[in-house]
């Protein structure tokens, strides 16, 4: 599969996935590799759920004192000598972006991962005024030769193969480059390190802001990150508003659940924490350091009890390795920046828009592995439910779908209703069942039947089998209890009356 293709719907570009036979066990392949990790981890480490509860507790409590803790880390970073600024959505941080740049004439800008700069499309915003962005994580730069998205939170290149990759960085070359894995990482670490020289702005995420000291926390397992920040003169960083933990002291819980859930490591390569751009007696790092501390929808999770826990995500991608659907259609089948659980919760509600978006909340068994996976034990199949709830209400259910709901009251409601559309049903299925099972691709039925067979109904009910049964009971048990038996019968007599 290629990439996130607007004129498609979720079924349509779901349909895409699973044709792609590469796609679907490459995902499976690494995300198994993941939760294996992440089991070994979090078992060596002994007590996991507390681990769990106390990352929990952590979360709970700063996203509930949210606005006091931002008024620290911006007191406290600003007190740093970092410019400071807040965007309350993706155009002002494009804004605020592109204002720097000018003011510093960049013509090139070298990239760490970022999640919350893929909301800004903020590369494509650069190249528009004429200033070359390259990524410099290893699968970012794969994703951006091949104009992709990312496909998982971790590992945005996990849907391509080596072939794949040897195409993309030979049309780079110039010179067709075989599909080995040290020859295409050479190539990458010689090409990227030009860029991290020429580059006039550093670019980066932020996995955590630390309220107390103002400080910001990088994990990365590549090096470029700390390339990126320390290289070029002028370092931006962008930042999710709910980021931040509250002291050093947090760091240590967080530093220990992330790469765990994440990677199956201990703690990434590098972990790196920023406080402030270069000061006379550094060696390294920017003269001038901006944070843009971005809302973009985050705030309207805040105070609404259904929802304000997603806030808590430390984007490990835990839930996306361990979810049943993601890992048979890989991420771009979500259509937006997240993907898996944790996207499919955070791209209605970050979008503000039931009507385009609230359909990849049905991209979801509901079984809860999701929850159960997550480091800060985020709900996200209940919230899933929630946003299903939210799209019918406001409307946004095709009218088959809601007239098939009507009847399906009209039936149940009625015992009688229920009774004759049973006989129906049974007549109708002759002319679409074979040996026991419908195979028909028609209808309603078509999504279902496409993978799997659907079973007939039963030749007899089982109400039909029960009124049988009760008969049985009452002849063939001479012991029970005769007061038992009578009521039991009185019973039978009873519903008999009602049928
Ligand atoms: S929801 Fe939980 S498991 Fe999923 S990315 Fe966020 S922290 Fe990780």
């Amino acid at each position: 599969m290629s990439d996130f293709n607007p004129t498609l719907t979720l079924k349509e570009r779901a349909e895409v996935a699973l044709n792609d036979e590469f796609l679907r066990n490459a995902v499976k392949f690494t995300t198994q590799k993941l939760r294996t990790g992440k089991k070994v981890a979090s078992d060596e480490l002994g007590n996991w759920e507390d681990w769990r509860e106390r990352a929990r507790a952590i979360r709970l409590h700063t996203i509930a004192h949210l606005d006091y803790y931002l008024g620290e880390f911006i007191k406290n970073a600003r007190a740093n000598g970092v410019h400071v600024h807040i965007a309350s959505n993706a155009e002002e941080a494009v804004d605020i972006t592109m204002k720097i740049a000018a003011s510093k004439e960049a013509k090139s800008v070298a990239k760490s991962k970022s999640m919350v700069s893929e909301e800004l499309h903020i590369n494509h915003a650069l190249e528009q005024q004429g200033i070359e962005a390259v990524e410099t994580d290893l699968g970012e730069y794969i994703i951006q030769l091949a104009g992709e998205t990312p496909s998982h939170l971790i590992i945005p290149a996990i849907h391509k193969n080596k072939q794949q990759v040897a195409d993309l960085f030979s049309e780079v070359s110039g010179e067709t480059l075989p599909a080995d894995t040290k020859v295409l990482a050479g190539f990458a670490r010689a090409k990227l390190r030009e860029k991290f020289l020429e580059a006039d702005i550093g670019m980066t995420g932020c996995n955590f802001a630390i309220a107390e000291t103002g400080s910001m926390v990088l994990f990365s397992n590549e090096g470029n990150a700390r390339m990126v920040s320390t290289l070029p003169k002028t370092q931006i960083t962008y930042m999710g508003m709910e980021r931040i933990i509250p002291s050093l002291e947090d760091l240590e819980v967080m530093a220990t659940m992330l790469p765990r859930s994440a990677t199956g490591q201990k703690l990434t390569v590098y972990m790196s924490t920023i406080t402030g751009p270069r000061r006379a007696e550094d060696s390294d790092g920017p003269e001038e350091m901006h944070i843009i501390i971005i809302d973009n929808g985050r705030s309207e999770q805040l105070g609404d009890p259904e929802f304000q826990e997603v806030l808590n995500c430390i984007r490990c991608g835990a839930c996306l390795n361990a979810c049943p659907v993601y890992r048979h259609v890989g991420g771009h089948t979500y259509g937006w920046v997240y993907s898996g659980p944790i996207g499919a919760v955070l791209t209605p509600r970050l979008n503000q828009d039931m009507e385009k978006w609230g359909e990849v909340a049905y991209a979801s068994s509901l079984c809860g592995a999701c929850h159960e996976a997550c480091p800060v034990k985020i709900p996200l199949h209940d919230m899933l439910v929630y946003i299903r709830r939210q799209k019918v209400e406001e409307g946004y259910t095709p009218s088959t779908e809601r007239m098939a709901f009507k009847g399906f009251k009209y039936v149940m409601s009625d015992y009688r209703r229920f009774k004759r559309s049973m006989k129906l049903g049974k007549i109708g299925q002759k002319f679409v069942a074979k040996d026991g099972v419908i195979k028909s691709k028609m209808g309603p039925l078509k999504g279902w039947n496409t993978y799997r067979d659907a079973p007939t109904m039963a030749e007899e009910s089982f109400r039909e089998s029960w009124s049988k049964l009760d008969w049985e009971l009452s002849r063939d048990t001479p012991s029970m209890d005769p007061e038992i038996l009578k009521r039991m019968n009185e019973a039978i007599a009873k519903r008999g009356k009602n049928k």
